[in-house]
């Protein structure tokens, strides 16, 4: 049997081609596009990755090992694959590519901007955010005219509330360390993407989401596996 017939896979058209997303689980997607193969985020609890299709390019949001887990990475891994990461990210794999907040790079042929992932309200019993401002990655990834937002492990920040022209989003629900339903649907009204995932949802309730965006004609909400 094909290792991703037991995984969800929506398959969207783009100017260049179709997008096929594979809900692996938790933050960890699978990507096919034009031949390439990516994955955003690896967690070997989800998935046994030593069954998957080899990576052409990895983007890992952060350095937590629910989203960098070093075994599942290495068991996608070639010599080839072009890794995009955070700095601390750097500090557990060698031979990246390290973006900051705000960078812009093409990887392999796609447009990639790295929008900042944080947590302004949910913290640490010491005070400390789950998630410093500054130090994950969210990843806008461009496939002809459709852009995906990936948003990483992060609150509604402004930063995601100004983005612009997002087809495809991926939020967080995953609590305390996330986003509430709440926060997820008032970030949505804001930058108004057209299909809207909530993933790395942990046990929150998506139909919530559901309900709050249930007026926003132009957000259509998608529930994948990605508890
Ligand atoms: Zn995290
Ligand atoms: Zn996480």
């Amino acid at each position: 049997m094909n290792a991703l017939e037991k995984f969800e896979t929506d398959t969207l058209p783009t100017s260049a081609g179709d997008l096929a997303i594979t809900f692996l689980g938790h933050g960890s997607l699978l990507l096919a596009f034009r031949g390439q193969t990516i994955y955003v985020d690896v967690f070997g609890k989800v998935a046994d990755y030593s069954k998957l299709p080899k990576a052409d390019i990895v983007f890992l949001t952060h350095e937590h090992s629910d989203h960098m887990d070093p075994d599942a990475l290495a068991s996608v891994r070639t010599g080839k694959t072009v890794l995009v990461y955070t700095e601390a990210c750097a500090r557990q794999a060698e031979g990246g590519i390290v973006m900051r907040n705000g960078d812009r790079k093409t990887v392999d042929g796609i447009p990639v901007e790295a929008v900042a992932a944080y947590n302004l309200i949910h913290m640490r019993e010491n005070g400390q955010p789950f998630h410093t401002k500054g130090a994950g990655n969210g990843y806008i990834l461009t496939f002809g005219d459709t852009r995906v937002y990936v948003a990483g492990d992060t609150e509604n920040i402004p930063e995601m509330k100004a983005l612009q022209d997002i087809a495809v989003a991926f939020l967080p629900m995953n609590l305390p360390y996330t986003m509430t339903p709440e926060m997820a649907a008032e970030a949505a009204r804001a930058f108004k993407p057209k299909i809207l995932y909530p993933y790395h949802f942990g046990k929150t309730d998506t139909q919530k989401l559901v309900e709050f965006l249930k007026d926003e004609k132009g957000i259509e909400v998608r529930i994948r596996k990605m508890m």
